[in-house]
Parts: C-alpha cells; sequence; structure tokens
C-alpha cells in the first residue's frame, strides 16, 4: 500500500514554518535522529574499528545506493553512493572521455549549475590536447550534439527555473551521434519519476540532501549502465574501488561491481542518516507524488498569478516542462525573500532576481500553499520587503 500524502509526521517541521525549500536542504526525519545516536554510540562509540564488520559499514555505499536505485529507474547494483555531488560530476565527465578517446568535446548547457560547468572547464584544463567545454542554450542541445562531442553533461531539471529536459529524447539524440550521455539528477531524484534504464543513459549522478532529505553534506551518488561497468577505468583510482582493498596491492585493479566507483572511506554517520531518510521512500509511489506535485504547483501559479501581480513566472507554465519547484522573477526578490522567512514562510534566492519555492508532497498540503501565497501577497502588496533589515545579505541565499 503506498502512503498516502502528505506525510507530515515522519519529518521534523518546527511551529509556524511552511518549509518550500526541500529542494534545497530536505527536513529533518524523525527517525534519523536516533539512528545518529545509535550508530554513534552503539557502532563508532561501542565497537570501534570492529564496526566496519561488525555493523557492515564497508557495505554501506552500495547498500544504500540500492535504496535510491528504484526511484531513479536503475537496476539493483547499478548505483554507488560516495564523495560529493561535484566530485560525481568530474569522475562521470573522466569515464566519459575515458570511453570516447577520440572526440574531444563535452557539451553542455549555458543554464547548467555552476559547479558542474567548473568541473567540467576544470578536467579540460587538466587534459589539454585540444579538449573543448561547449555549452549552449538548452534549446539548442539537440542541435549540438555532433560526432565531436565525446559527452553531453546535463542537468534534468534546471536548478534555477526548474525547466526539465526530455530525458529520453535527448538521450536518444546522444547515443545516435555516438556520444556518452550523463544525467545530473541533483533537482529530479525524489523530485520527479526519472527512468534511466528506459532512456539507456550511460552515466549519472545526484546528490541525496535536497529532495531525499539525508540532511546536509549527505553523500553524492553515481549510475553506471550495467553493461558499461566492467569497461569503465577509474580515473579517480581510489582504494576502496579496489577489487581487494586489504591486499594492498601496489597496482590497481578496480572492483568488478559498481563498487569501483567508490574511492575512500565513505562518511559512515551520515550515510546511516541517509539510509533511515530513504526508508520512507520504499512506500511512496513516485507516480503519485508526481501528481501531488503538480497540483500543488499550479494551486501557487494560479494563486500568485492572481494575487501578486509584480512577479513573474520564471519557471515553464506547462507542468509538464517543470520539475518540482516554482520560481518567479522580482528585481527585489531578494529582499521579498528574506521577508517571506521572517514570517515562517521558507523559499530561496538565486541570483540576480529569483525567488524559489521547491514543493515537496511528502510534507506539504493545499493549506500550506494557500497560506504562503496569503503571507506573500501580504509582503507585496504592503510592501514591507522595503524595510532595511530584508537587504542585508547573507553569505548563504
Ligand atoms: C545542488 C547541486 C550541486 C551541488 O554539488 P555539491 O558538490 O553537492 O555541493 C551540483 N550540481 C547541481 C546541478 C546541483 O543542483
Amino acid at each position: 500500500m503506498p502512503l498516502s500524502l502528505p506525510r507530515k509526521d515522519l519529518f521534523h517541521l518546527p511551529e509556524g514554518v511552511i518549509y518550500l525549500d526541500g529542494n534545497s536542504l530536505g527536513p529533518l526525519p524523525n527517525t534519523a535522529i536516533a539512528r545518529a545516536e545509535s550508530v554513534m554510540r552503539d557502532e563508532w562509540g561501542n565497537e570501534l574499528i570492529r564496526a566496519w564488520n561488525s555493523a557492515d559499514w564497508m557495505a554501506m555505499p552500495e547498500k544504500v545506493g540500492n535504496q535510491i536505485a528504484p526511484l531513479i529507474g536503475a537496476p539493483h547494483g547499478s548505483v554507488v553512493t560516495g564523495d560529493t555531488l561535484s566530485i560525481k560530476v568530474f569522475q562521470s565527465l573522466t569515464i566519459a572521455v575515458g570511453l570516447r578517446p577520440e572526440r574531444r568535446v563535452i557539451l553542455s548547457d549555458t543554464t547548467n549549475f555552476p559547479s558542474d560547468l567548473y568541473m567540467a572547464d576544470g578536467l579540460i584544463r587538466l587534459l589539454g590536447k585540444g579538449y573543448e567545454l561547449r555549452t549552449v542554450p538548452p534549446e539548442d542541445i539537440p542541435g549540438a550534439i555532433t560526432e565531436e562531442v565525446a559527452a553531453v553533461l546535463l542537468t534534468h531539471v534546471n536548478y534555477r527555473t526548474g525547466a526539465m529536459f526530455d530525458m529520453a529524447r535527448v538521450t536518444a539524440k546522444a547515443h545516435a551521434a555516438g556520444a556518452v550521455m550523463i544525467w545530473d539528477l541533483a533537482h529530479s531524484t525524489g523530485a520527479v519519476p526519472v527512468d534511466l534504464a528506459g532512456c539507456t543513459a550511460d552515466l549519472a549522478v545526484g546528490c541525496t540532501y535536497k529532495f531525499l532529505n539525508g540532511g546536509p553534506g549527505s553523500p553524492g551518488f553515481i549510475y553506471a549502465r550495467p553493461d558499461l561497468i566492467e569497461t569503465i577505468q577509474p580515473a579517480l583510482a581510489g582504494w576502496l574501488g579496489h577489487a581487494a582493498p586489504f591486499a594492498m596491492e601496489p597496482t590497481y585493479h578496480p572492483a568488478a561491481s559498481i563498487e569501483r566507483l567508490r574511492i575512500g572511506t565513505p562518511a559512515i554517520i551520515q550515510l546511516a542518516i541517509l539510509e533511515e531518510a530513504l526508508k520512507i521512500w520504499a512506500d511512496i509511489d513516485m507516480q503519485e507524488l508526481r501528481a501531488s506535485s503538480v497540483r500543488l504547483s499550479e494551486l501557487f501559479l494560479k494563486e500568485v498569478a492572481a494575487r501578486c501581480p509584480q512577479l513573474n513566472l520564471a519557471s515553464p507554465a506547462d507542468p509538464a516542462l517543470r520539475g518540482s519547484q516554482v520560481c518567479f522573477a522580482f528585481e527585489h526578490g531578494y529582499e521579498v525573500m528574506q521577508a517571506l522567512i521572517a514570517e515562517g514562510v521558507i523559499g530561496d534566492y538565486r541570483t540576480p532576481d529569483i525567488m524559489r519555492f521547491g514543493i515537496t508532497p511528502l510534507y506539504l498540503a493545499d493549506d500550506d500553499i494557500l497560506q504562503a501565497v496569503d503571507i506573500l501577497s501580504e509582503i507585496m502588496g504592503t510592501e514591507r520587503w522595503r524595510e532595511p533589515q530584508f537587504a542585508v545579505r547573507a553569505r548563504v541565499t
């Protein structure tokens, strides 16, 4: 039986807060508290080094990867967790260029998340030899996938606008040109249904602290299509990706499984919290979650259009082209967001003028949306956002 949504009782949500930023940092799952305490006291505290075996810490990166797999349409044994998403982007690019040694272009879109572009640029500078990072506007991507392209690196759902690529169509286009397709699922995993196996994507990466609620700094993940795994020669060849780490061999021999994409010692406390957070998803029907997300988003858009005419929709109006966030452009978006946060309506801001609201049906209901728009329209109508304290820029926006 799928859980009926929302399930606010599963999360620690402070009184008086309407949380519309689960696309940036998901809330704390209630059971994670006891789990973190237990992994610290019972495992680390009492078992010490023995816990790598007695609590099977060594298996956790793949075990937790297998919990993520069904959410992204990936088969068992094709996902492993570790490191940060930025590192996973770099790792996936090293794999892709290794699979197409005769090609020199990494293709991405100009609106991609900066870290993805920086990582590609850093790799290109390291490789030299005529490698090139080519970026084009998202709408020009299909036409830019030529036979020069080694890898296409795209974020499925855009972080700033929520605009969503057609994963099956772009992947087919990449494959027709002989390119390796890498999807960044940062804003897709736990937000929209994803079918990696169905679209035969080569590689995918993502993070777990956004819609998966794994907590700040929870590990990233990487997916490799099963038939590719044994052909991958890891450039980030860490000892825990070795076939026999404790053989302590001077030469690297990759593990036969997806574990070859492990690098170093996993963050066990964070992985234990993530494992707990992922248990919630075992009972979630992604199609039902998507239907709720669309319904809540449409309600939000309709109310804002009627009551806040100053705000311009920055997300696609068609829900089929949108992930699970809605965004509005307003010149003083930063100030408006600070005024909202002061009232307990928490979203975030992305430069130069975007107010972002994450729509997370796990813990949001219609009345949260209506209440949030009540407060937003009051702030817009009274122009209370002009109070000077709301213009003070914080380090994180
Ligand atoms: C959130 C996000 C990141 C962040 O990467 P970290 O290494 O986890 O800080 C990278 N890429 C995209 C597309 C993101 O949305």
